[in-house]
């Protein structure tokens, strides 16, 4: 247990993921999602000099953090805007419903944010009496089915279109379609009406601008400009790592993100809101405020093996190609930051005792490195992530005691021969026409739905001193 959370049971979950034919069906989809970005990658002749610029403007961008953030405070500072400074996510929700309370805010629109939901604003708003509304489609509809985010971008990966009809009759009273263009109009309709009436907004920041003062945020449906200039008030919340140096880096990571999250060549609206609206201008917010927030973050940065993870640009194309994470879905994780990068930096942020089991949810197969923009090493990390649960404990009793039995063998010549020998006279009894397609407890789950090879006859090692003369047998 960790802070009165319970420890993740991802096998437990992931074994009721694999029963759910709806959601076997829905994560179908991420295949499209795949297409669309390998076709827009395939456009640009320099990606991947793009994801080295890219990956050196974050690095840069971190190891200065301390000077880019005061100097994004005083830029802030001088435009008229207010920033405030939370240690973790309570701190931010006593800023943030504080800001609120004081202003006589009744009504709080919201845009898809993933650092929100982190800090469980939404409940922090309610538990203050204060009405809060998610804008984003896919958020609106996990808020009205009381349901977590279960991917970065695509919050209801999960869900076909039958169900969201379902529940938009039943608590919004619409009529039953299979639609999404009628669904989307249903929606649209119910929530102008919360953006007029809402005295705050909410917003995350995909990327903010020290020299400028400037937070970018990167949306397609046009809700995230509506919470960030109706209201009177907008507050952005912000990780410590979304800060860039320069204007000149947003261009690059720009290109990156629409093309890795969404297969475009550009996102529909990226807004670049410096400071709150000035006299003469015609819209903006009355107040605007940045509150920025570590909640775990600093010990990222100062953990040389685990930094490199504040590079995540956030866009979910490590998700997208994950194969656990293709049959398993984002709920399954139980965690805010879900598949290859969530497995990565979740047991940093909440801690081993709770999600120890998280970096075993990978083959290793590397498809995530290969995607990610900003040229994140995750597998390297994964691996970094599991020798930490194992010494500390944390990992399961079935991988622990694996680990152990596995470094015994394979720490002595003299064990792996003799270990070697003994699996090759068992498994006489298990080889049917040249394959084994059936192991025992605890392994039958390999070969529940694949066969797997049998061990040479020939140990590599006795080949390898006849001079490789011979193909091996
Ligand atoms: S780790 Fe890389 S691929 Fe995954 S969400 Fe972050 S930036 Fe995207």
């Amino acid at each position: 247990m960790s802070g009165g959370h319970a420890t993740i049971d991802l096998v437990g979950n992931s074994a009721g993921a694999l029963r759910d034919s709806q959601l076997q069906g829905a994560l179908g989809r991420l295949s499209a999602l795949r297409q669309l970005r390998a076709a827009a990658v395939a456009e640009v002749p320099e990606w991947e000099t793009l994801r080295v610029a890219a990956a050196a403007a974050k690095d840069h961008a971190l190891t200065h953090l301390d000077t880019h953030l005061v100097q994004l405070e005083a830029r802030i500072t001088a435009l008229g805007g207010m920033v405030h400074w939370a240690a973790d996510g309570e701190a931010a929700r006593r800023i943030i419903t504080g800001l609120a309370r004081d202003r006589g805010v009744r009504s709080v629109v919201k845009s898809k944010s993933m650092v929100t939901e982190e800090i469980h604003l939404n409940a922090a708003f309610e538990a203050a009496g204060i009405k809060v509304v998610e804008t984003d489609l896919g958020e609106y509809v996990c808020q009205l089915a009381d349901e977590p985010p279960s991917h970065l971008i695509a919050p209801i990966i999960h869900k076909s279109v039958e169900s969201v009809s379902e529940l938009f009759t039943e608590k919004l009273g619409a009529p039953r379609t299979d639609v999404p263009e009628q669904l989307n109009r249903v929606a649209r309709t119910a929530l102008r009406a919360e953006f007029l009436a809402a005295d705050m907004g909410i917003s995350g920041v995909n990327f903010a601008i020290a020299e400028t003062g400037t937070v970018v945020v990167v949306e397609n449906e046009g809700n995230a400009r509506l919470c960030t200039t109706r209201p009177r008030v907008h507050v952005a919340l912000m990780g410590i790592e979304k800060v860039l140096p320069r204007l000149a880096d947003l261009g690059v990571l720009l290109r990156l993100l629409a093309r890795s999250a969404t297969g475009q060549r550009a996102s529909v609206y990226v807004s670049l809101i410096t400071g709150p609206r000035r006299s003469g201008e015609t819209d903006g917010p009355e107040e605007f405020h940045l509150v920025i927030l570590d909640n775990g973050r600093t010990r990222l940065l100062a953990d040389p093996q685990l930094r490199e993870s504040l590079r995540c640009i956030r866009c979910g194309a490590c998700l997208n190609v994950c194969p656990v994470y293709e049959r398993v879905g984002g709920h399954a994780y139980e965690a805010v930051y879900s598949g290859p990068i969530g497995a990565v930096i979740t047991p940093s942020l909440e801690g081993l005792d709770r999600a120890g089991e998280l970096p075993f949810a990978s083959s290793l197969c590397g498809a995530c490195a290969e995607v990610c923009p900003v040229k994140i090493d995750i597998p390297r990390m994964l691996i970094e992530q599991r020798h930490r649960a194992v010494r500390g404990g944390f990992a399961g009793r079935l991988d622990r005691l694996f680990a152990r039995g596995w470094t015994f063998v394979m720490s002595s010549p003299a064990r792996l021969g003799f270990f070697g020998g003994v699996g090759r006279l068992f498994q006489r009894v298990l080889v049917r026409r040249g394959r084994i397609d059936r192991l025992p407890y605890p392994f039958a789950g390999w070969t529940a739905h694949r066969t797997a090879p049998p061990l040479a006859a020939t140990p590599f090692r006795a080949w390898w001193k006849t001079g490789r003369r011979t193909a091996r047998p």
